[in-house]
């Protein structure tokens, strides 16, 4: 190598992540699948992927905070919100809205950090339709229905007409699995949460997520037309 090329353009996985554009990662399963568990490992390991937080017009629960668990806003400051298109998606779930912000987001993704969601379907189906190549939707399965309801009634936060109310919830959940990029099978905790992060590297390496690299892929191309330059 001559001084010339030493001096030449330089990149590194490093710069990759560096001026990478996030995305929207997508969890959903049905109730037992193990989606909060597995979602919650991923948010701890990975300082590049937070969680988006919702607006709702629900009544806060006692252990929740404004601005860590939701938003919590009046039905009139969340239609006005719904008006002045400031949510990227929003629905109404057992009388109540929720919907995401869209300033939050958009902020994240320029800046090169990933947002897990935990929304509904109606509201998975809109963020693919707005933002497409920005979402990574992956359905969470549990191994067998048998397991699903074992690990329901082991939970112990519901009682059997619940559970009941979970699982025929889950007959529209399981239906919609065809709207998914990814489908895992949660039989084994530390596996799936390594399946989840093996597609996140993936992802993270797509090359639509890549534009702000053209720079550096200029440089080598000039790079390369000097070393050849009779
Ligand atoms: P919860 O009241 O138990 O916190 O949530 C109820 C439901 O609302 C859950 O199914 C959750 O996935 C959904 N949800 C929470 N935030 C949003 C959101 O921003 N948009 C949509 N579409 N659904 C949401």
């Amino acid at each position: 190598m001559t001084s010339e090329n030493a001096s030449g353009t330089t990149v590194s996985a490093q710069d990759i992540e560096d001026v990478r554009r996030g995305f929207m990662l997508v969890l959903a399963a049905p109730s037992g699948a193990g989606k909060g568990t597995i979602a919650n490992r991923l948010l701890a390991d990975d300082d590049k992927l937070a969680l988006s937080v919702s607006a709702t017009t629900r009544q806060r629960r006692a252990a929740e905070e404004h601005g860590v668990h939701y938003y919590f806003l009046e039905t009139d400051e969340f239609e006005r919100k719904i008006k002045a298109n400031e949510l990227l998606e929003w629905a109404k779930v057992h009388d109540n809205y929720y919907g995401t912000p869209r300033e939050p987001v958009d902020a994240s993704l320029n800046a090169g950090k990933d947002i897990l969601f935990d929304i509904d379907i109606a509201g998975v189906r809109q963020l693919q339709d707005q933002a497409g190549e920005d979402v990574v939707a992956i359905f969470v399965l549990p191994p067998s229905i048998a397991e699903m309801h074992a690990r329901l009634s082991g939970r112990g936060d519901d009682d059997d007409a619940a559970i009941k109310r979970r699982m025929k919830t889950a007959i529209d959940e399981v239906s919609g699995w065809q709207e998914f990029d990814y489908i895992i099978v949660n039989d084994d905790l530390d596996k799936a949460v390594e399946t989840v992060q093996a597609i996140i590297t993936t992802e993270r390496l797509k090359r639509i997520r890549l534009p702000k690299l053209s720079g550096k892929m200029e440089g080598m191309i000039a790079d390369l037309k000097t070393a050849t330059a009779e």
